[in-house]
């Protein structure tokens, strides 16, 4: 058998890249190589209580807003079951002992932070006006993220996010709160666009929401569409080669030897590993190095802590709790000092009691610091790595204390994971959060194209154009543009709103 298209991994990218193929009446594949789907929206529970891998929160699901309307085209604006987050604080940022609630509505943000900074109003209401404006660019008559060549066109691309703030206001505090979502793109100052700050911060200012029973349930809602129209999505199946047939791809080969025939062929994998999946003479050497190069986002340590019963209440917001004076240097944490930030939330479930019964605690961790198991593999990595993941959730739980004291008495059991397990679970290289890391000084390397050098391979995923929900669901649709036409998918998204 022959497939229209196969698409390798089934993260949010290649799921949405399947649905929308198999829609349009392709006959679509996905593999995957772990035994659930989803990539990093999946879910798994400890002690029957849930906890995300990835997806913590989305926005501009709202009426009219941008990813309500991309999701109507999917069929999944009306059936994603969604809790809205507090509309007066969904991210609140505890900066220097002082707490500043990111409200929802640009109006709302807006009077909300002049409540703390009332001499900076007009700055404020400035600094939302350009982000409006940036985060404008998305739009559905131009579609013009939909093209490598506009985002690198796009001067908020070469204009670094940290500058662009610093630009706003002369507030040093002000400024620090203004980049207080930083973990939302783990952030480096002078490197990270402005363009990415303002998608990311104008996304969620919109509105912001919890996935019902999490990330796991979108993954679902897109399995069911990709099977309903005949598509298929296999699990344990490691993709280990492509093969090249004449001038294109021909096959690509599973972990125990079998082939599989498609026309085209999609890579949910980041890509500097699927340069190397690539054998025979397909990539040359200059095009696989310069995306080997690229360098990637920093990696995660995360705490998962099963709460006793009525302990500690759901909390309809996030917490971003900064133990340093500066927003921006997170990545370059001195691990004498280690952890001098996290970002804290309660998953929301269906008929969610006043309490919770899960809490995420993430922050910043270097590989450097896990490397020593590099060559190790998930639950076989040793008695001194277990001592190693101990020591840092107690650290980091000696900084939660700091924000809500006695949360130790709260907690009934923990896990944890670091660099190493997000490496394994999605192939992430160095266990980098958000994959290649976006550069303004650098960004004609940085945007990488769905399209490749062979003319049946296309890439898709949060390292085409942006990462986290609206990212990916961008990028799936430019690469499904790059198959489908792009005046084709435009009509048929206009035609869906
Ligand atoms: C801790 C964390 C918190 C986050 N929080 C948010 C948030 O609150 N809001 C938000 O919008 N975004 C968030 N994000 C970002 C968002 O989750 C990602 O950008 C997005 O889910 C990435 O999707 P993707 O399609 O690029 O693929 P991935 O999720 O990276 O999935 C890739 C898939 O490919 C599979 N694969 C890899 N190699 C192979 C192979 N050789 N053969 C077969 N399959 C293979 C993997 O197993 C995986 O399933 C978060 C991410 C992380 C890690």
């Amino acid at each position: 058998m022959k497939y229209d298209a196969v698409i390798i991994g089934s993260g949010l990218g290649g799921l949405l890249s399947a649905a929308m193929l198999s829609k349009e009446g392709m006959q679509v594949l996905v593999l995957e190589k772990n035994a659930v789907i989803g990539g990093c929206l999946q879910t798994f529970t400890r002690k029957g209580h849930l906890f995300d891998t990835g997806v913590h929160y989305i926005g501009s699901m709202g009426k009219g807003e941008i990813l309500n309307m991309l999701f109507r085209y999917f069929g999944l604006a009306q059936k994603l079951p969604l809790k809205r987050l507090d509309e007066d604080c969904f991210d609140k940022i505890i900066y220097k002992g002082e707490s500043y609630a990111y409200a929802q509505g640009y109006d709302n943000f807006i009077d909300k932070l002049s409540q703390k900074f009332p001499q900076s109003r007009t700055e404020i209401r400035t600094y939302v006006n350009n982000i409006k404006k940036i985060s404008a660019s998305v739009d559905f008559d131009h579609m013009q993220i939909f093209s490598q060549q506009t985002l690198m066109s796009n001067p908020y691309f070469r204009y670094p996010a940290s500058d662009f703030i610093d630009d706003s206001t002369k507030d040093p505090v002000l400024r620090n709160i203004l980049a207080g979502l930083n973990c939302l793109y783990a952030g480096v100052p002078g490197v990270t666009p402005a363009y990415i700050h303002a998608l990311i911060n104008a996304f969620f200012i919109q509105s912001a929401w919890r996935i019902v029973n999490g990330g796991s349930s979108l993954a679902r809602l897109l399995s069911d569409m990709i099977t309903e129209n005949g598509g298929e999505i296999r699990k344990n199946a490691e993709v280990v080669a492509l093969n090249m047939g004449s001038g294109k791809l021909d096959h690509a080969v599973l972990q125990g030897g079998e082939k599989v025939y498609a026309d085209r062929f999609i890579s949910n994998v980041h890509p500097s590993l699927t340069v190397d999946l690539v054998k025979g003479e397909g990539l040359r050497k200059p095009y696989k190095n310069r995306i080997k190069n690229l360098d990637n986002t920093i990696g995660t340590f995360i705490l998962y802590l099963v709460l006793r019963e009525d302990a500690f209440p759901y909390l309809n917001y996030n917490v971003n709790y900064y133990d340093r004076d500066d927003v921006w240097g997170t990545r370059s944490y001195d691990p004498e000092r280690w952890p001098d930030f996290f970002l804290l939330y309660t998953p929301v479930t269906s008929n969610q009691p006043e309490f919770a019964r899960s809490l995420i605690a993430i922050t910043y961790m270097k590989y450097e610091e896990v490397r020593k198991w590099e060559h190790t593999t998930i639950e076989k990595r040793g008695d001194d790595y277990r001592s190693f993941k101990e020591d840092r959730a107690q650290r980091l739980l000696a900084l939660m204390e700091k924000v809500y004291p006695g949360i130790r008495n709260a907690v009934e059991s923990h896990y944890s994971s670091t660099p190493l397990t997000l490496r394994d679970y999605t192939h992430t290289p160095r266990g980098s959060v958000y994959g290649i890391l976006q550069d303004s000084r650098n960004f004609m390397e940085s945007i990488l194209s769905a399209r490749t050098k062979i003319p049946n391979l296309f890439l898709t995923g949060q390292n085409v154009n942006v990462h986290g929900m609206l990212g990916v669901t961008l990028s799936s649709l430019t690469t499904c543009s790059e198959i489908l036409g792009q005046e084709y998918v435009l009509k048929k998204l206009q035609h869906a709103v």
